[in-house]
């Protein structure tokens, strides 16, 4: 079973219809036995439909995660700038940086940022020094 919207070209109806194949279609419209159902006219046509709106739903779609993604990657670059802008980037040197700032309560440090191995990051929390990790976006990405 295949289903079309037919269009009356009459009085501009548009209704739902059942055929056996699209061959049986053809074979109806040819015989003129397809009708509108309300004005009776013989005037009937399929509608163009379902692929071309398909596509632009998709479209959308990836419109919609594209604008997503856009929006996250703007979150993380002023988190980003912020960091640049209020903590000292110290590169591989993190782990030793973070220490020197745990242990010595007089470092006169905002903070800082920089690079460090899983391994670091675990001797790090099992030593109670407060770090967070994020993500981050090199600027060569864009
Ligand atoms: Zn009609």
């Amino acid at each position: 079973m295949i289903k079309y919207k037919l269009i009356c070209n009459e009085c501009k109806n548009i209704f739902d219809s059942w055929f056996a194949s699209s061959k049986e279609y053809e074979k109806l419209k040819k015989k003129r036995l397809l009708a509108c159902h309300i004005c009776n006219s013989q005037k009937v046509e399929k509608t163009i439909m379902a692929p071309q709106l398909i596509s632009i739903k998709k479209k959308t779609k990836d419109h919609i995660n594209k604008t997503k993604i856009d929006n996250v990657k703007k979150i993380m670059k002023d988190y980003q700038k912020f960091i640049k802008n209020n903590l000292e980037f110290v590169g591989e040197n993190f782990a030793y940086e973070a220490r020197s700032i745990h242990y010595n309560k007089n470092k006169q440090t905002k903070g800082v940022y920089g690079k460090a191995s899983k391994q670091d990051l675990k001797e790090l929390k099992e030593e109670g020094i407060d770090i967070q990790m994020i993500p981050w976006i090199d600027d060569k990405d864009n």
